[in-house]
């Protein structure tokens, strides 16, 4: 079973997914915990390099070439040879997060950015997505208050960038609704976590 955890910054998605990492492997799951961009050598190097503040010149079709290149070999190398061994995958950001940072963030199209997902991810298609949804206002205040957290080149975008990303996320979940789950984050996070259970319960018991 594949489960990607979107949402924007600050919804908690890293946090829960640790959580939920724990919490399955104590019921006896095989489960592999990941996340994008990154998780292997080689995407880690390409996540550097998009989220490199110095990178200001950055292209946006480079950007969504990068984070489509980070996605497949990541997916090739990690993804698909745990699905195949039948474990449950948790992976923080997918093909949602280019289609709303890049598609609409960067004004690319969605569209063209899913064109070029598809043929990165061919049809390996998350089986449910946990949609943390958290105001832009309410996220980007909870990351102003962890201040261990690294600083990236999407640091430099304003409140409007961050308000488009998310009116998009709410768009995909109304567009997908058999595979998108709408997770109330801006709760306590054991009300979250609850949240998580039931909704992924929809799609085991189906
Ligand atoms: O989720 P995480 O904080 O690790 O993501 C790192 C950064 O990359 C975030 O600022 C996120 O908004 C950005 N990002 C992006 N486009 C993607 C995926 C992530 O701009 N497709
Ligand atoms: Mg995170």
């Amino acid at each position: 079973m594949f489960i990607t955890f979107e949402g924007g910054e600050g919804a908690g998605k890293t946090t829960v997914l640790s959580i939920l990492h724990k919490e399955l492997e104590d019921q006896g799951y095989d489960v592999l915990a990941t996340r994008e961009p990154g998780g292997i050598k080689i995407s880690e190097k390409i996540r550097h390099i998009i989220l490199d503040p110095e990178h200001k010149e950055m292209d946006a079709r480079t950007e969504a070439l990068l984070y489509a290149a980070a996605r497949r070999q990541h997916l090739a190398e990690k993804v698909i040879p745990a699905l195949r061994e039948g474990k449950i995958v948790l992976c923080d950001r997918f093909v949602d997060s280019s289609l709303v940072y890049q598609g609409v963030g960067r004004g690319l199209g969605i569209e063209e950015v899913m064109t070029v997902n598809e043929f990165a991810v061919e049809d390996w298609m998350p089986d449910v997505t946990l949609f943390f949804d958290i105001t832009p206002e309410q996220g980007l205040a909870r990351i102003d208050a962890n201040s261990a957290r690294e600083k990236n080149r999407l640091d430099m975008e304003n409140l409007d960038f961050h308000k488009k990303v998310y009116d998009a996320y709410l768009e995909l979940a109304a567009k997908y609704p058999e595979r998108i789950e709408c997770i109330n984050a801006d709760q306590p996070l054991d009300r979250v976590i609850s949240e998580v259970r039931e909704a992924i319960g929809h799609h085991t018991n189906k």
